[in-house]
């Protein structure tokens, strides 16, 4: 995943990556991928939609024709598919789009019946002409069925909850912003993949499609939200979590 990583440099990092951000069994960096719901007085958000079912993923024996619980965890959560005003995708990889589609019939129709798609329009115009399956199976109904909403990379939900550009990773890479009265939490998308990335920001991941402009990025997050308690909720991490300054660099800190 961070080619430019080796075993000793991550391991420098032990003492604070153990227990919760190392995974014992595979002895490496513990990673997830998750959606995240956000509920605000006026809008139920959906944030990346995963892997999806049914999809042909040839590359990979996890996610090719799965058949996983995504909507019954969803439906655990307190949230049906009709429930979701908004899907937001901080950007359109694979792993981010999945569930924006279900096949019915044989055909891809919106899993979320009532939800405005809301994608960052930069992310879309360098995607459609890229031939790839997520983006024909999972954006590309989507944007026919008319539930795609293509927005700037400033766009704001509600009050409370608006995008930030982040590009790096992708062209069009959003972070979503929720400002309450508690705090601010933010939605970092792939800005970061593994948390050891708080304190190597230099390392990029072998799926970045500019892996410079992706540190650059990552290193502005990672000093603007030092020791400001913002949680932050990353697509990857096994848990979300504060960035803290220690001994002149940066760790992250689980909430
Ligand atoms: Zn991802």
């Amino acid at each position: 995943m961070l080619p430019d990583s080796t075993a000793d440099a991550v391991a420098r990092h032990h003492r604070w990556l153990r227990p919760h951000f190392w995974d014992e069994a595979t002895n490496d960096l513990g990673s997830r991928i998750q959606s995240f719901v956000v509920r605000t007085p006026r809008t139920t958000v959906l944030i990346d939609t995963c892997v999806g079912n049914d999809k042909n993923r040839e590359g990979s024996a996890l996610w090719h024709m799965r058949r996983g619980s995504f909507l019954d965890d969803l439906a655990a959560a307190g949230v049906r598919p009709e429930d979701v005003d908004v899907v937001v995708c901080t950007h359109l990889h694979v792993d981010h789009v999945g569930w924006n589609t279900r096949l019915v019939d044989g055909h891809w129709v919106p899993t979320f019946p009532r939800a405005t798609y809301v994608i960052p329009g930069e992310e879309w115009e360098y995607w459609r002409h890229e031939k790839d399956d997520c983006i024909a199976d999972s954006v590309v109904p989507i944007v026919e069925a008319g539930r795609a909403t293509l927005v700037d990379a400033r766009h704001t939900i509600d009050p409370w909850l608006g995008f930030e550009p982040s590009p790096g990773h992708t062209p069009g890479h959003v972070c979503v912003r929720l400002r309450t009265k508690a705090g601010e939490a933010v939605f970092s998308g792939d800005l970061m993949h593994r948390v050891v990335q708080v304190a190597e920001p230099q390392w990029s991941s072998r799926f970045c499609y500019d892996g410079k402009h992706a540190a650059l990025t990552r290193r502005g997050f990672i000093e603007r939200h030092a020791d400001t308690g913002t949680l932050v909720l990353a697509a990857h991490f096994p848990r979300p979590g504060y960035i803290v300054r220690e001994n002149g660099g940066h760790r992250f800190q689980p909430a």
